[in-house]
């Protein structure tokens, strides 16, 4: 199996490569998808990872290749089952996790139908990706993310499949660079008119006012998070370092933490039924008026 093997998803795929050839892989993943699509590529990515060649794919000879087809690689723990997954199970399967990662070798925690995870349970595994240990990555399956607590959301990479296997016009890469550039411009104080017509772009359907909520929250804790962690290992939005690093010069803890606190009722909100317009709306005018005082 290697990635040319899995149909669709080109985009996802090469990115998913470049992580691991650029040694970039983070310590925690949502792969969000339809199940079998997204087990099977979140499997090709952990197997790529930890293929010897690093080339990006797997070469399916290696020694570490051989034992991820047979099922049998130290490096893999999987959990996966029907029904609720409870938070002793979760513990279970962190200290296994850390375990292993004293060997050397990153270890991958593989957890399908994660939002089969009780509240508890999530709560058990977000104190782990709050302080990730070196050499863990945490692989969460889900057909719908939103059913995740939007902690695990913020710590998290999302990696977002699409059921026809066919990229939208807009990639995820593509909106995720414009909700950060709003973010930053809300945040910088920018009037709200010159920025109004990606608000409204936004605002057009409730999972993109969703995902530009959560964008910009992983935004404002990463400036917040950048002022004491120098080496960037918390970082999620490593790519906009340069934003991230002009916001920080500018921006007071407090303001950052008043944004953060800003976009969590803005999610509340739209998980509330309030609509996307009005939710969005209202986060940039908080954000703003927090700016002002
Ligand atoms: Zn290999």
């Amino acid at each position: 199996m290697s990635f040319s093997e899995i149909t669709g998803n080109e985009k996802l795929k090469e990115r998913l490569g470049q992580i691991i050839t650029g040694k970039r892989i983070f310590h925690g993943y949502i792969f969000e998808g339809p199940a079998a699509d997204a087990d099977a590529l979140a499997d090709q990515f952990v197997k790529a990872a930890l293929c010897e060649s690093q080339s990006g794919d797997s070469c399916d000879s290696c020694v570490s290749c051989r034992k991820v087809d047979a099922g049998n690689s130290e490096d893999i723990i999987t959990y996966g089952v029907e029904g609720s997954i409870k938070d002793k199970e979760v513990q279970a399967l962190i200290s296994r996790t850390l375990k292993k990662s004293y060997t050397g070798n990153r270890v991958f925690m593989i957890i399908r139908n994660a939002d089969q995870m009780t509240a508890r349970a999530q709560n058990r595994l977000l104190k782990t990706l709050e302080e990730p240990p070196t050499g863990v990555t945490i692989i969460m399956i889900t057909e719908n993310a939103e059913n995740l607590l939007q902690t695990i959301r913020s710590r998290a990479q999302l990696i977002k499949l699409y059921s026809d296997g066919v990229e939208k016009p807009e990639s995820d890469e593509e909106f995720r660079k414009r909700a950060i550039a709003t973010a930053a411009a809300v945040i910088e104080g920018k009037p709200v008119f010159s920025i109004w017509k990606d608000i409204e772009f936004f605002v057009s359907a409730k999972p993109s006012a969703q995902a530009f909520i959560g964008i910009a929250e992983t935004f404002y804790r990463d400036v917040l998070i950048s002022a004491y962690d120098r080496d960037g290992r918390l970082i999620i939005n490593r790519d906009s370092i340069d934003v991230i690093e002009r916001c920080r010069k500018k921006l007071s803890p407090d303001i950052l933490a008043g944004a953060i606190e800003s976009s969590e009722t803005a999610a509340a909100d739209l998980a509330r039924n309030v609509s996307a317009g009005h939710a969005v709306k209202y986060m940039i005018f908080d954000i703003q008026e927090k700016l002002a005082r």
